[in-house]
């Protein structure tokens, strides 16, 4: 009785806020900013190698716990998890896909680059994709809804956002008029705290997906190639045009060679049966404009 109580005085609030603020969904707005831009007044480096004093490594734990690399603790000591999530964070943040490459070094350098970004208003949250399934989604992300066990349920709130506002545009601008038509089918983002999976080549920093391939009778069971009889192309040119629209997908890879050539993806070994898109990192966002 109580819960059921606290959660409709929940929903009457998420009424309340829709008609004065911004819609709940919008395809056309850039990902929002997660956290307020905050000070983080180092002394010295943090991580690998670094000065490590006791006050500095706390303030960035803290910050990277708040930011949703929930599996650190809140304490002083620089191990292997910590260095590995400060390689996560620097790896997201330049837009990368494995967690390995020119700046991810482990270092949280006082006033260098993982430093501003750690202070950013628009600083990278880790979280649980969305998962969708609803119709008004437009997308369905069978990793997370069907728990297919390999666990490649997590990444960044900028996918997130883009997964669910590409649902939007797919829905508003496609499944509406074509309702028999699959919803964008998501699998496969990163593992729970990121890094290399046996799965793929990339897939390592939370910052893309894979879409598996619409049929025309409204599925998309996995095991569908562009070459199958039964693929829908026009559904997956709806689909990949809205990924497109996102402001931070950098690039599709999908081998059909219609939609190639119409500039929508581009061809790579591998990707007949489903395509794989990813998204780069924003301008990052301090108080008092971009930096
Ligand atoms: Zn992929």
């Amino acid at each position: 009785m109580r819960h059921g109580t606290r959660h409709l005085a929940g929903r009457v609030s998420e009424k309340r806020r829709r008609p004065s603020g911004q819609p709940r969904r919008n395809a056309l707005t850039a990902p929002t900013t997660t956290s307020p831009a905050l000070s983080l007044p180092l002394q010295g480096s943090v991580g690998s190698g670094g000065g490590n004093a006791l006050d500095d490594v706390r303030l960035v734990k803290r910050r990277l716990i708040a930011l949703g690399f929930s599996w650190l603790s809140e304490d002083t000591s620089i191990n292997q998890a910590t260095i590995r999530a400060i390689r996560l964070f620097q790896a997201i943040t330049q837009g990368f896909q494995r967690v390995e490459g020119a700046g991810v070094d482990g270092l949280v350098e006082a006033g260098g680059n993982t430093h501003r970004w750690l202070e950013a208003s628009n600083a990278p949250r880790w979280r649980l994709m969305p998962a969708g399934g609803a119709p008004e989604d437009g997308f369905r992300n069978i990793e997370v809804l069907d728990q297919t066990g390999d666990d490649h349920d997590w990444g960044t709130e900028w996918l997130a956002h883009t997964i669910t506002a590409a649902g939007t545009t797919y829905r508003t601008g496609y499944l509406s008029a074509h309702p028999s038509a699959a919803p964008i089918t998501v699998n496969d983002a990163s593992k729970p705290r990121g890094g290399p999976t046996p799965d793929h080549q990339t897939h390592q920093t939370g910052m893309c997906c894979d879409l598996r391939v619409p049929r025309t009778d409204g599925t998309a069971p996995g095991n569908t190639t562009l070459h199958d009889p039964t693929y829908d192309r026009d559904a997956m040119r709806a689909m990949l045009s809205a990924f497109r629209a996102e402001p931070l997908v950098r690039r599709i890879l999908f081998n059909d060679p219609v939609l190639v050539r119409e500039g929508f993806c581009t061809a790579l070994a591998g990707h007949d049966d489903h395509a794989h898109a990813e998204i780069t990192a924003p301008a990052r966002v301090v108080a008092g404009g971009d930096s």
